[in-house]
């Protein structure tokens, strides 16, 4: 990936900072500048793996996505299956309480949504980590830092 020419530094660590970098990650661009994409566009994507898998690093600012294999482990962990489970959990309590559903059917209907959501939201995840990474770290996004 060629280096981009456009240096931005990390905010302070404030409220708003977070607020900011988590809206930039709602919207799958750069933490940093906000304004490159984290992945690839679905018309550009060929295979899931290249859908859910982020860019190495902005162009914009040069702040990188992927720094180590497993870098993404904490963000499936907890924002995908914290966000799917919470789904989950929801769905089940509602068939629970309103409706009159088998064993079955609640299996079903909870579980079809939930592996669609898990998928649905990986890039969101990893995008939410990275700004999360990017708040309580600021320093570590650095090339240049030896970290
Ligand atoms: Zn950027």
């Amino acid at each position: 990936m060629e280096a981009g020419n456009v240096r931005t530094l990390p905010e302070r660590r404030t409220l708003a900072s977070a607020a900011r970098y988590a809206e930039r990650a709602l919207v799958l661009r750069c933490p940093l500048c906000g304004i490159s994409p984290i992945f690839l566009a679905l018309a550009g994507t060929r295979s899931l793996y290249q859908w859910i898998t982020p860019l190495e690093g902005c162009p914009r600012c040069n702040y990188p996505y992927e720094r180590e294999p497993g870098y993404f482990l904490l963000a499936i962990f907890a924002f995908n299956y914290g966000a799917v489970l919470t789904l989950g959990l929801g769905l089940w309590a509602l068939y629970e309480w309103f409706l009159d559903l088998t064993v079955g059917e609640t299996l079903l209907w909870t579980m079809v949504p939930m592996a669609t959501a898990s998928v649905l939201l990986v890039r969101h995840s990893k995008a939410l980590f990275l700004a999360m990474d990017l708040w309580v770290d600021p320093l570590r996004g650095s090339r240049s830092d030896p970290k």
